[in-house]
């Protein structure tokens, strides 16, 4: 078990971002909160510090909580390989995908029992009766029941869901549910993954946020995203502009480490870049998305692909990383030249995350169109990080980003993910028509102040807390 440390931040910063009604319910959510939590302590608990959504939003917005005198901590369990290998599978199942094909019986349920019965020792040390302990995913769910059986009130939050459960779905609810109807709340990113068997009532969808001022999502210059970007080896320019951003605890940042990145020409300055940036997971689909550029996006357009994601050994609970990576180089090295010129593959390095945050917010900035091309795909804040920086984007109609993007308002959908030539299509319509492109941004930016700014999501989770108390 370990805890990641997390910054107490000025939640009254959003004073002048929201319009005032929003800000006076944000602001009276977080005195009532305080009131009720007075004594107690919000403990989250996940599987991973680094990479994927979730990492991401805990490490956001939990320091809101604490800026508002709301005692919140964050720690994570650590498990075997095995176990990860295990969750995984569930993962894919969760996302009605087949994924690895491997059984869920009495010997799952045994490895995931023992992995997090050890788990349960230190964390049982943390917590008092009356806490309120927040488990993230599949990964943590089975500590439910022994948390409750402790006194604490506890909220599961499922972050994956399938559009249309079906027998894969299934498998994973018969084998979660008698842990996951244990937790006082069931919390979903959306309502379409709310799971048969569990009692109506306590069941909500709550879908996630990003943080505005983070290092990943604060406004930066052209200077600074053109200096960072050249600082860490992602474009063919010598730097000129500053490679520095705003650390969480209001410090000066520098980029300095270096991205890995597999190329056979740098960015050339000016060059249209379309992106997409990922963990290194088959769902995300990499490989469709350079086969979709190859094949559908005209060479004359002159535009670049930059395909980025964590190092692979840095994600904890992602054991597929390094394999989604060698296919992706296999899938990239069987373009032909004039397209393999034009793809850009990058491992940013994840040793300093706020450094990594930055380098994610140079990328996204710098890019003309940013794709999602996701099989299956939780919520996506992929997606809401780049409609923030009034990006176009270009994202499969499928999980939560159906309910981010507004198809040809605030981005484009494609309906059928496998559909490569339509991804072709769509990104390449946006490179060429840059007024239609700006106008899908800004419309982006303006549904992302509406609906998914850590405000909101801090606020729903709050009365929430409030109802399973005063159930
Ligand atoms: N991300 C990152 N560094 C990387 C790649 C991804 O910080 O090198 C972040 C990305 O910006 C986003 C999160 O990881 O905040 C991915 O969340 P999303 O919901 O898109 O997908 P998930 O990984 O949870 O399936």
């Amino acid at each position: 078990m370990n805890e990641a440390e997390l910054p107490s931040l000025d939640p009254s910063r959003f004073e002048t971002m929201l319009d005032f009604e929003r800000w006076r319910r944000f602001d009276r959510s977080l005195r009532r909160g305080a009131a009720l939590m007075e004594g107690r302590t919000l403990v989250h608990v996940n599987s991973t510090m680094n990479g994927g959504g979730v990492a991401e939003l805990l490490s956001s917005v939990l320091g809101y909580l604490l800026g508002a005198r709301i005692c919140s901590r964050w720690l994570v369990v650590e498990g075997t390989e095995e176990f990860f290998v295990l969750t995984k599978r569930i993962h894919y199942l969760l996302h009605g995908k087949e994924g690895d094909g491997g059984d869920l019986g009495p010997a799952e349920a045994e490895l995931y029992q023992s992995v997090l019965a050890a788990e349960f020792v230190p964390l049982a040390e943390q917590i008092k009766p009356g806490d309120v302990v927040i488990l993230h995913d599949p990964q943590v769910v089975g500590l439910a029941p022994q948390l409750r059986d402790l006194g604490a009130y506890v909220i599961w939050n499922c972050h994956v869901g399938a559009d249309v459960p079906n027998e894969h779905s299934r498998r994973a609810w018969d084998f979660l549910l008698p842990a996951a109807s244990r937790a006082h709340a069931q919390v979903f990113s959306r309502a379409q993954y709310e799971w048969d068997g569990l009692e109506a009532g306590r069941v909500v969808a709550i879908p996630p946020c990003i943080d505005a001022f983070s290092p990943k999502n604060q406004a930066m210059g052209r200077d600074q995203v053109d200096g960072i970007l050249a600082a860490t080896g992602l474009s063919g320019q010598p730097r000129t502009g500053a490679a520095t951003f705003t650390r969480v605890d209001g410090s000066r940042g520098q980029v300095f480490r270096t991205t890995k990145v597999i190329e056979e020409c740098p960015l050339p300055p000016g060059a249209p870049v379309v992106t997409q940036i990922s963990r290194w997971d088959p769902l995300k689909d990499h490989a469709g998305v350079a086969r979709s550029f190859a094949e559908g996006v005209p060479l004359e357009l002159g535009a670049h692909l930059v395909l980025a994601g964590p190092s692979p050994e840095a994600v904890a609970d992602d054991p597929e990383g390094a394999t989604t990576l060698d296919e992706l180089w296999d899938c990239i090295a069987s373009l032909p030249a004039s397209i393999r010129s034009r793809v850009h593959v990058a491992c940013l390095p994840m040793q300093d995350t706020e450094e990594n945050a930055a380098v994610v917010n140079a990328l996204q900035r710098r890019s003309d169109v940013v794709v999602q091309k996701s099989l299956a795909e939780g919520f996506g804040l992929t997606v809401a990080e780049a409609m923030w920086k009034a990006r176009p984007t270009v994202a499969s109609a499928v999980g939560g980003m159906q309910d981010q993007i507004s198809n040809g308002v605030s981005g484009v959908l494609v309906d059928d993910p496998e559909d490569g030539c339509a991804f072709g299509v769509a990104i390449s319509d946006l490179v060429r028509d840059r007024s239609r492109a700006d106008a899908l941004g800004e419309a982006a930016r303006a549904s992302v102040v509406d609906n998914f700014l850590a405000p909101r999501y801090l606020s729903r989770y709050l009365e929430l807390i409030a109802s399973v108390m005063a159930a």
